[in-house]
């Protein structure tokens, strides 16, 4: 009776092991490996011959497992939306005997075909957008409520909830579909700490579709931005699913959770549109530290209200709020930089201190690097990607070489995507160890300049918006701003 309990308890051990063990093998998987802070700078990212091994039904947990032929079909239907056809037809092949089943038979086929006919995307000019966090009501954007240096400085850097909603579904409608700054490349790791950079040649999509990237910058709803009185998100907050969305202050004073700002306001439109994310690509959140990171004061300054760091605007918040706990909001800002990664979300620096690169020493820039990775890396784990301030490259359009005191610096840091601001939409670089992409600003200032003859930039930017399929911006531009609108 009792060696039978025995063994009856080490079966259930053993099975209980085997179960944990291919959930962390699929948690790795489905992460790509920046799930823990222990991988590698370049090890964030799978490289395409890495994905090829992951779409084996080996890998796949026991819940993605379908249990009949036509869960097999709808599980598979969800990869092909997303062009994943590899995928797709590893979810079919792990159904026992769905080579007895046409229906299963006929999909594979389908998905084989389709694949057969993608084109593969051109990486060297794939468009580069990026947002900073969007304004929700017109508060923001009116000098009579926050003043008219706020007022200017938010109709020009900012777009509306409204206007993003009319450039994303312009973009969808044509033809665009988002990959992640990773899909542009591959990467393989040498052992002197550098990483081979080459262009991803299996990128591909159905003859039609076009490719684009899309960032957000200084996702840490500064103090700047009004603490809920400008129409901004004020934190990122999980859902009772466990979805990333955004707290917001009204105008009435009413805090609502919901898509206030671009990571939830894009992932439902996903939800929606799967076929607007190849692979389930996101985008690339670009934090700085100071304020901390999501609406949460993470900086560890904030520890002490004396730090002689500390400016006014932060001095204040501490003295507003005297029931502030670092750890807590540490360990809330780090729920959500998980939940954002495992929705496909990764991340780069945008400098501590929102620094131009451009004007700033090797020095300073790497006192500015170590300040990053002491406020933000216990957050968001590692990360190989800079996206420049103010655009402020470390060199102009010439190739980056270690003799650039700058670059030897980052790249000694395993970065490895460089990313400035250009007007010529799609300005994309490959150096033997690193990618520079080239982005376009969805902002006031472009729509203004791109909707109205006769501006300095109008050319430029009525260019890049007709390139991504925008077009009649001033039927949805916010007449709230402040115009004209003559510089950044
Ligand atoms: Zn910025």
């Amino acid at each position: 009776m009792r060696k039978r309990l025995i063994a009856k308890t080490i079966l259930l051990a053993a099975l209980l092991v085997l179960l944990v063990g291919i959930l962390i093998v699929h948690q790795r998987m489905t992460t790509g490996g920046t799930g823990d802070s222990s991988s590698s700078p370049a090890g964030d990212t799978v490289s395409t011959a890495e994905s090829a091994v992951e779409s084996t039904a080996a890998s796949m947990s026991t819940s993605e497992v379908p249990s009949t032929a036509d869960e097999a079909l709808a599980m598979s239907k969800k990869y092909e939306e997303q062009y994943d056809y590899d995928k797709a037809i590893s979810v079919i092949e792990s159904f026992p005997g769905y080579d007895q089943n046409q229906d299963l038979l006929a999909a594979i086929q389908t998905y084989t075909d389709e694949k057969a006919s993608c084109v593969a995307v051109d990486v060297t000019t794939v468009p580069h957008i990026f947002f900073h966090s969007l304004i929700n009501d017109d508060r923001g954007l009116e000098a009579s409520v926050v003043g008219e240096d706020r007022a200017k400085r938010n109709g020009t850097a900012m777009v509306t909830a409204d206007e993003f909603d009319h450039i994303i579904q312009d973009m969808y409608d044509n033809g665009y579909v988002l990959v992640s700054l990773d899909d542009l490349c591959v990467k393989t790791p040498n052992a002197d700490g550098t990483t081979t950079v080459t262009k991803n040649t299996s990128l591909l999509l159905p003859e039609g579709k076009k490719a684009f990237v899309l960032s957000e910058d200084d996702l840490s709803y500064y103090h700047t931005y009004g603490e809920g009185t400008q129409g901004y998100a004020t934190k990122m907050v999980l859902d009772k699913k466990g979805n990333v969305k955004c707290e917001y202050t009204d105008e009435n004073g009413d805090t609502k959770i919901g898509d206030y700002d671009v990571a939830p306001r894009l992932n439902t439109f996903i939800e929606k549109h799967p076929d607007f994310s190849y692979h389930g690509a996101r985008g690339t959140i670009a934090l700085t530290g100071y304020d901390g990171v999501f609406g949460y004061r993470t900086n560890d300054y904030y520890k002490d209200i004396n730090n002689p760091h500390l400016d006014k605007d932060q001095v204040d918040w501490l003295k507003e709020h005297p029931d502030f706990n670092w750890d807590e909001d540490v360990a809330n800002a780090t729920k959500i930089a998980n939940a954002l990664k495992a929705e496909g979300w990764t991340f780069a620096s945008h400098t501590y201190a929102h620094w131009n690169a451009s004007e700033k020493t090797a020095d300073e820039l790497k006192a500015d690097n170590e300040r990053w990775m002491t406020v933000n890396h216990n957050i968001v784990g590692d990360i190989d990607k800079i996206i420049f301030a103010f655009g402020g490259d470390i060199q102009d359009a010439t190739p980056y070489t270690t003799d650039n005191p700058k670059f030897a610096y980052f790249q000694s840091q395993g970065y490895v995507i460089y990313c400035n601001v250009d007007g010529n939409i799609g300005w994309t670089q490959f150096g033997d160890t690193y990618l520079r992409t080239g982005r376009v600003a969805m902002d006031g200032y472009t729509m203004y300049q791109a909707m109205t003859e006769g501006e300095k930039s109008h050319d430029t930017y009525a260019h890049d918006y007709q390139v991504l399929g925008v077009n009649d911006i001033s039927s949805f531009f916010d007449q709230n701003r402040i115009t004209p609108i003559e510089s950044e």
